[in-house]
């Protein structure tokens, strides 16, 4: 039976959960959070570490400003793509104004940037406006 550690988006502890669960809502062992919660994340440095690094499966990181009008235009657009993924690509946002040692980390310099991780490795980068059709296609390539 395969397993896949998830970080719950709640209290950001590591779940090892199994694959083979189907159609039913797989709770965090710590909090009871819903762990296939498909919404995008707002996480602080702290807590897009342990995801980047804790997570099997692909992790999406976009870094935005509320003062970024290309940020908050791609704001509903990144939702609607993290909706279709469920539990096979986890969502972040990152305020890079309020947090900023992981964007100093992966040398962020232009709003939005969005960065593809996996298991711990940034795999893709791209520093503008995505389309929610973009969105998508870059995260089903993860797969
Ligand atoms: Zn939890």
């Amino acid at each position: 039976m395969k397993t896949l550690k998830i970080v719950c988006t709640e209290c950001n502890s590591v779940n090892s959960i199994k694959t083979e669960v189907e159609n039913e809502s797989i709770l965090c062992s710590q909090c009871q959070a819903e762990l296939d919660d498909p919404f995008p994340v707002e996480v602080s440095d702290e807590s897009c570490t342990t995801h980047i690094i804790e997570n099997d499966i692909p992790v999406l990181v976009d870094f935005y400003s509320t003062t970024c009008g290309s940020c908050m235009a791609m704001y509903d657009d990144y939702e609607d793509a993290a909706l279709a993924f469920g539990l096979t690509v986890r969502f972040l946002k990152i305020n890079a104004d309020k947090y900023q040692k992981v964007a100093k980390e992966y040398g962020v310099s232009a709003l939005p940037t969005i960065i593809a991780f996996k298991k711990g490795q940034e795999v893709n980068r791209i520093s503008r406006q995505l389309s929610q059709v973009e969105l998508s296609l870059w995260a089903e390539d993860l797969l």
